[in-house]
């Protein structure tokens, strides 16, 4: 009976053991993707950071429309080394698209309003700014959209490089597609965790009421691609291809 009930015990162990085996390998096998990507991305960045120059072919330009079809005018310079669905760890998925600046230095690279719109600016807003496109008719056929820009700010957070006629507590105010909204900086919302200086650019979908859903979760956000007309080159790179200035 002893014997019996241990050797059950053990069985049980032997199991459970399996299970969490099981469970161990499929986890790590769902994340392979993933880290494979972040890993390549990484490395490019390093790349751009250490010569932004020797990989023109990656650079996009604030204010050009990569297709002459694209609704949205590109809002920065840089690089776009982050897309959306990227994941930074297991679990997160990544809701813009983080662009790069070619300049290795914060409050230089403008930051411009990629369509006509209203812009709101919070009163706790430091480096965030965004813009609602009531009616939009490109890719989403009539809804109200936003575009959301962040990360216009200094590393400790302590200076604002959005653009003065902002200030916080904007609501709703009218600007045209190429407004000056910033500059591009490496505040990350914790004081002294700077992110690399980039503008994260997401587009950002309505609550039913009419205001903008919480950006950070991707499946509040739609994919900026067909947005902005930036497509993929042969090596997995954000590109935006020819196109024209305005
Ligand atoms: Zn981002």
């Amino acid at each position: 009976m002893r014997s019996n009930k241990s050797s059950r015990t053990g069985l049980y162990l032997l199991l459970a053991a399996l299970l969490i085996g099981v469970g161990l390998l499929l986890t790590a096998f769902a994340l392979r993707p993933s880290l494979a990507i972040g890993v390549d991305r990484l490395a490019r960045l390093r790349a751009w950071f250490a010569n932004p120059a020797a990989n023109s072919e990656w650079t996009v330009l604030g204010g050009k429309r990569c297709t002459p079809d694209a609704p949205m005018l590109m809002p920065t310079d840089g690089y776009i080394g982050f897309g959306r669905g990227d994941s930074f760890r297991p679990g997160h998925r990544h809701s813009g698209y983080d662009i790069f600046t070619p300049d290795g230095a914060v409050n230089t690279t403008p930051v411009i309003a990629a369509y006509d719109g209203y812009l709101t600016r919070e009163g706790d807003w430091r480096s965030s700014v965004i813009i609602r496109h009531p009616d939009f008719q490109p890719v989403v056929g009539g809804e109200q959209i936003w575009t959301y820009y962040t990360h216009m700010a200094s590393a400790d957070g302590a200076q604002s490089f959005i653009a003065s006629q902002f200030p916080p507590g904007t609501h709703d105010l009218f600007v045209p597609a190429g407004t000056l909204l910033g500059y591009q900086g490496n505040w990350s919302g914790t004081a002294g965790n700077p992110t690399g200086i980039h503008l994260h650019f997401s587009v950002v979908k309505s609550t039913p009421s009419g205001g903008y859903e919480n950006e950070t979760d991707i499946d509040n956000t739609y994919d900026p691609a067909p947005f902005l007309g930036v497509t993929r080159n042969a090596a997995g790179v954000l590109i935006c291809e020819g196109g024209s200035d305005q």
